[in-house]
């Protein structure tokens, strides 16, 4: 066995600094992010929240899911259509990072529906 052995660290190691977090109104810009491999290893500077969200971040989500299975947009707007007709406190809430016109969409919704809306800066 040789005595001089090198160990050599095979993963790809960047670390982003001055990252600004999208998750509230706060717009904290001096979170630090430490990506191995491809995947978030630390955050740090940001909140329970944001820190809970960068760790948790999941590339695929632009696919339409329910209960974590691919579905159709229809089937999605059905899903979420029952689940807020049979709410008995509907709440929406979020639109953080949403669109004017879909937020207004939203509030239209919550008018309708007769729904609290709130946002993430309440946390
Ligand atoms: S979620 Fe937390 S870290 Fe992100 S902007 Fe808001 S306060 Fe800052």
């Amino acid at each position: 066995m040789s005595e001089n052995v090198a160990v050599i660290d095979l993963k790809k190691v960047e670390v982003f600094t001055g990252v600004v977090c999208p998750f509230c109104g706060t717009a904290c810009d001096d979170i630090e992010i430490r990506v191995e491999d491809g995947k978030i290893k630390t955050v740090k500077n940001a909140c329970a929240l944001g820190k809970a969200t960068y760790m948790h971040y999941q590339s695929d989500l632009a696919t339409p899911r329910i209960h974590g299975q691919p579905a159709t947009i229809e089937q999605c707007i059905d899903a979420a259509a029952e689940i807020l007709a049979n709410a008995k406190y509907p709440l929406i809430y979020g639109l953080d990072s949403t669109e004017l016109s879909a937020q207004r969409k939203a509030i239209e919704l919550a008018e309708l529906i007769g729904a609290n809306i709130d946002h993430t800066s309440s946390v």
